[in-house]
C-alpha cells in the first residue's frame, strides 16, 4: 500500500467510490486497520480496536450493496469513537484509571444512530481524562501524538479522534466538545471539526463532564464528511432532556450552494491579543478568500468575550464536581484495595482512581459551589455567561457568522504547557464562548505554518444554523487545497 500523507480520506470521494464500486467497504476497512496497525504504536490514537466486528460488518454491507439493497447514509464508512461515548459490551474508559475496566451495558444514542446509518465502528479513541484538557497529556493511558509531527500534541480532549482521522486510520470520528475539544484538535490536525448547537445531538450515553456545555460532534477531512455525519447523528431523543425537538438535519442537501450577500463579523480586538503571527495570517487569508467571493466583512464587538475563560473555568468545574461524584468506588469503577472505614474507602478510591487534573477540577468546582462562595463564583459566572450570549445576539443582528481564530497558536510541543494549568486553560480563549452560548461553531483548516503544522480558522453561527455554517465553510474549502497555503 502506498504511504499516505495526513488527511487523505475525504468522505465525499470515498462515498462516491463505494457507490460506483471502485472501492469495497471491506477493502476500505482493511486499509484503515492497516494504518492503525502501522501507526498506532507511535500515535496512541486508539485505546481499543474492534477489528473482527468491523470486518464482519463491512463484508455484510458489501453483500447488501451487491444485492441492491438500500443502505444507510454512512454505509460502509469506518468511524472512530471517542472513549467517553458508551457502546454496548465495550470498554468506555474516559482515559481514566477510574473506568479502566468499565464495560458499558448500553449504547449511546449516537451509536444507535451510526448503526442505523450502516457505519462501521472501528474502535475507541484516546482523550484527556474525562475530557478535561487540551492535549491528551491527561490521559491515564499515555498521550496521543500529532500525525503531522509526533513531537507535537494532537490537541484535546478529543485528540485520539483527531489523530485517527488525520492519520487516515478512519475517515470519520466522533468527539465531544465542552470547551473546544472538537474544534481545537481539528485545528491542530488539519481537520474539519464541528460543535453543533447545544441540544442538536443527544448526550444520552456520553459520559457527563459539564452537562450544560457538552455536545457530541464530528471530525472529518472534508466539510461534506462532517455534514453527512451530522445528518446521521442529529435529531430529537427523549432520553436527553436537553435534546431539541427537531428532526435530523439534512446538511448535505444544499452544501454547495454559496451564500450570496454573506456578512462576516470579525472581532479585531481579540485577534490582536496574544495570537501567534501564523494564526493571524491564516485567519486573514480566510477573510480575503471570503471577500473575493463577495462577502462583506464587518468589524464587530464582543465586549465580554475576554471573560469567557474565567467564566468557563468556574461553570465547567462546578458541573464536573457534581457529575463526577458518582464515582465513589461502590456503584462502579475503581475501588481501592485497602481501607479501614467507609470514608477511607471513598477517599482512597477517588484519590487513586482520578488523575491530577480531574482532582483539580473537582476541588475548584466544590469550592466554587460551597455555601458562602456560591454567589460570588457560580452565580456570578452564570450572569457573565448570559452577557456573553447577549453580545453574540447583538452581533448576529448585523452578520451571518463570526470569523476568528480557533486557538492562539498552532499545535504545541508535548510538555510545553503541561506543567502550567493556567497557560493550558488560556489556550481555550476562542473556543469556549460557543459552549457558554450554546451556538454552533466549526473549525476549518486553512494552511500550514513554517513548521509544516496545520492552521485553522473558526466560524461561529446563529443557533440552529448549522446549515449556513457548513455552507460558509464549504465556500472556503471549494477554493482549493488548503495544504498548499503557507503562512
Ligand atoms: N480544554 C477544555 C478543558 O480542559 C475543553 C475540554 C473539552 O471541550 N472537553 O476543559
Amino acid at each position: 500500500m502506498t504511504k499516505l500523507t495526513p488527511c487523505q480520506r475525504p468522505v465525499r470521494t470515498l462515498l462516491e467510490q463505494l457507490q460506483v464500486g471502485d472501492l469495497s467497504s471491506t477493502r476500505l476497512t482493511e486499509e484503515c486497520l492497516h494504518e492503525i496497525k502501522s501507526q498506532n504504536g507511535s500515535l496512541n490514537a486508539f485505546l481499543t480496536l474492534q477489528e473482527e466486528s468491523a470486518i464482519r460488518q463491512a463484508e455484510a454491507i458489501d453483500q447488501r450493496r451487491a444485492r441492491g439493497e438500500s443502505l444507510g447514509l454512512l454505509a460502509g464508512l469506518p468511524i472512530a469513537i471517542k472513549d467517553n461515548i458508551c457502546q454496548l459490551d465495550t470498554k468506555t474508559t474516559c482515559s481514566s484509571r477510574m473506568l479502566e475496566n468499565f464495560v458499558s451495558p448500553y449504547d449511546a444514542h449516537v451509536i444507535e444512530k451510526l448503526q442505523q446509518a450502516d457505519a462501521i465502528i472501528i474502535g475507541k479513541t484516546n482523550l484527556d481524562e474525562f475530557a478535561m484538557g487540551s492535549s491528551t497529556e491527561n490521559s491515564y493511558f499515555g498521550m496521543s501524538r500529532n500525525p503531522w509531527n509526533t513531537e507535537f500534541v494532537p490537541g484535546g480532549s478529543s485528540g485520539g479522534s483527531a489523530s485517527a482521522v488525520a492519520a487516515n486510520m478512519a475517515p470519520l470520528a466522533l468527539g465531544s466538545d465542552t470547551g473546544g475539544s472538537i474544534r481545537q484538535p481539528a485545528a491542530f490536525c488539519g481537520l474539519v471539526g464541528l460543535k453543533p448547537t447545544y441540544g442538536r445531538v443527544s448526550r444520552y450515553g456520553l459520559v457527563a463532564f459539564a452537562s450544560s456545555l457538552d455536545q457530541i460532534g464530528p471530525f472529518s477531512c472534508d466539510v461534506y464528511g462532517s455534514a453527512i455525519l451530522m445528518d446521521a447523528i442529529s435529531g430529537h431523543d427523549q432520553r436527553d432532556s436537553t435534546s431539541l425537538p427537531y428532526p435530523a438535519l439534512e446538511l448535505t442537501k444544499d452544501l454547495d450552494q454559496p451564500i450570496s450577500g454573506l456578512k462576516i463579523g470579525v472581532i479585531e480586538e481579540l485577534m490582536e491579543k496574544s495570537v501567534d503571527g501564523d494564526i493571524v495570517a491564516g485567519v486573514r487569508h480566510a477573510i480575503d478568500v471570503y471577500r473575493q467571493q463577495g462577502a462583506e466583512i464587518i468589524p464587530i464587538k464582543l465586549p465580554h468575550a475576554e471573560y469567557a475563560v474565567a467564566t468557563y473555568y468556574i461553570i465547567a468545574p462546578c458541573e464536573a464536581s457534581s457529575n463526577l461524584s458518582r464515582y465513589d468506588g461502590i456503584h462502579y469503577g475503581y475501588r481501592a484495595k485497602e481501607f479501614s472505614s467507609l470514608t477511607e474507602m471513598y477517599s482512597r478510591s477517588r484519590g487513586e482512581g482520578f488523575g491530577t487534573e480531574v482532582k483539580r477540577r473537582i476541588m475548584l468546582g466544590t469550592y466554587a459551589l460551597s455555601s458562602g462562595y456560591y454567589d460570588a463564583y457560580y452565580n456570578k459566572a452564570l450572569k457573565v455567561r448570559r452577557l456573553i450570549r447577549q453580545d453574540y445576539d447583538e452581533a448576529f443582528k448585523n452578520v451571518d457568522v463570526v470569523l476568528g481564530p480557533v486557538t492562539p497558536s498552532a499545535a504545541f510541543k508535548k510538555g510545553e504547557h503541561s506543567k502550567d494549568p493556567l497557560t493550558m486553560y488560556l489556550s481555550d480563549l476562542f473556543t469556549i464562548s460557543a459552549n457558554l452560548t450554546g451556538l454552533p461553531a466549526i473549525s476549518v483548516p486553512c494552511g500550514l505554518n513554517d513548521k509544516g503544522l496545520p492552521l485553522g480558522f473558526q466560524l461561529t453561527g446563529k443557533a440552529l444554523e448549522e446549515s449556513t455554517l457548513l455552507r460558509i465553510a464549504r465556500m472556503f474549502e471549494a477554493q482549493g487545497d488548503w495544504k498548499t497555503n503557507r503562512f
